[in-house]
């Protein structure tokens, strides 16, 4: 009998499972997978350089992330920003900016900020914390592309608005209901915060890969592989699971740290109440292609650019430099969003990866020396990323399922976070509520 299960090695889950520990309870990780860190997944090239296929980048805001990080002495570096930036226009047109707004023609460009500081007020009016709560219902019941099309007239900045929110968010704006959009605007404490790479979500890098801070979790915890949950049988008296072993092991509580969409895998005995289960059909999970080129070196710096391309046609829409911080080789992460990642589900993996090969040389001209394509939709264990989104209707009518403890049954795992949804530091935060709703202690 373990005082807690925890099903998940992702680092929500590990983090779970070593704050149980820290408390003096005995707990134990169930993982899927035959590795950890699930949404984090650190491959390396033949020549031993780290590539983060899922995800890489902390920001300042990351608090929870960055105590763990300094404490554990895990290197971080900045990501490389100096240099022009390109924005191609639909027909190819080109033209270069710094910072993070990009330089449309005039007209499009006064449309685009304008929508914007209306959409930053609006996610003013959401509350991280109990987003059900909808004080503006018909902002629940419109996806964020119907606001769109009224709040801004120019069709370029529409392209431009829509490739930013769609690339943060991992989904189509016509997918997603308004509300959920400004929600996440929201617990991340602005946009700025989401789209900015200086002062924002993409400002510092895992110098040896994200594994590093999955392998320093996990070595602070007992943990299975390969141990999928099947089944849960749950009660007053604690939970019994079993892993497709046939294994079944018992416990008080059971800290429960996937997305909601997989929770549809598992069988619930008793079946999940009503709103929980409608919750694992409603909140499906974004649809993200993330390409990794790797150089002999950074050569678009000696050219003057920054790496980072912003595209309103196309597949790719967005790269980064994600360079080591000494320059000595390069590495442009791209990303496909949406429709055109799905798109491309049918091919197999290889006419993928000659797919981006093409789309990857158009922009940066030279032949990369290895290129890496993770279509994240391809993982029965992860469903898609970055992660679950609502359309219309989802924070009204099942939101409040998806943090609400059921005891012993806890809810962990991004998805659950009020405050960095979808990213790391939510990953953390919601670890943290969750053992928080256990009555266990945990230090601020
Ligand atoms: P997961 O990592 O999904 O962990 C869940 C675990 O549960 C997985 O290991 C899975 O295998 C396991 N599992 C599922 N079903 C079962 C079952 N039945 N039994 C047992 N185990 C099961 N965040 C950032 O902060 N910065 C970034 O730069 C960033 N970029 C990203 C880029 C990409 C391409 C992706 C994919 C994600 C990115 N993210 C980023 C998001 C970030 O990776 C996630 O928010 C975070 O890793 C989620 O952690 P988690 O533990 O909540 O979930």
């Amino acid at each position: 009998m373990y005082d807690a299960l925890v099903i998940g090695g992702g680092v929500s889950g590990l983090y779970a499972a070593y704050l149980l520990q820290q408390a003096g309870l005995s707990v134990e990780v169930l993982e899927a997978r035959d590795r950890l860190g699930g949404r984090l997944h650190t491959v390396y090239t033949p020549d031993g350089q780290p590539v983060d296929l899922g995800g890489q980048w902390v920001g300042p805001q990351h608090m929870r992330v960055l105590r763990w990080v300094e404490a554990h002495r895990i290197p971080l570096h900045r990501t490389h920003t100096a240099g022009k930036n390109l924005l191609i226009l639909p027909g190819g047109k080109v033209r270069f900016y710094t910072g993070t707004i990009p330089r449309l023609p005039v007209g499009a460009l006064l449309d685009l900020g304008w929508g914007l500081e209306r959409f930053k007020r609006m996610a003013k009016r959401v509350s991280a914390t109990h987003p059900w709560h909808l004080t503006r219902p018909a902002w629940d019941e419109e996806t964020l592309a119907a606001w769109m099309r009224r709040a801004l007239r120019s069709e370029l900045a529409r392209q431009t608005f829509s490739v930013g929110l769609a690339t943060v968010l991992g989904c189509e704006p016509e997918e997603v209901s308004l509300w959920h959009a400004l929600f996440y605007v929201r617990s991340a404490g602005g946009l700025e915060a989401l789209i900015e790479t200086e002062g924002g979500a993409q400002e510092r890098k895992f110098t040896q890969g994200a594994a590093s801070l999955v392998a320093s979790i996990a070595e602070k915890v007992p943990y299975r592989l390969s141990a999928p949950v099947r089944r849960v049988e749950w009660g007053p008296a604690g939970v019994h699971v079993w892993v497709a072993s046939g294994e079944k092991l018992t416990a008080r509580s059971l800290i429960v740290a996937i997305p909601p969409a997989l929770q549809l895998a598992i069988e619930w005995d008793p079946p999940l109440p009503p709103s929980y289960a409608q919750l694992a059909q409603r909140m499906p999970m974004g649809s993200v292609t993330k390409v990794v080129a790797v150089y002999d070196r950074p050569y678009w710096r000696e050219k003057g650019l920054s790496g980072h391309v912003l595209r309103l046609e196309g597949a790719l829409r967005i790269t980064f430099d994600t360079s080591p911080p000494d320059g000595s080789y390069g590495q442009i992460t791209g990303f496909a969003v949406g429709h055109l990642a799905r798109s491309l589900l049918s091919l197999p993996a290889d006419e993928r990866l000659a797919f981006f090969r093409q789309e990857v040389d158009k922009l940066f001209g030279v032949p990369s020396r290895w290129l890496y394509q993770k279509t994240w939709a391809d993982e029965p264990y992860s469903g898609g990323c970055y992660v679950g989104f609502f359309g219309p209707g989802g924070w009204r009518y099942v939101g409040r399922a998806l943090r609400e403890p059921l005891p012993p049954l806890y809810w962990s795992g991004t998805e659950r976070a009020h405050t960095w949804m979808g990213y790391i530091e939510g990953a953390f935060a919601a670890a943290e509520a969750a053992v928080r709703s256990l009555d266990v202690h945990v230090s601020p």
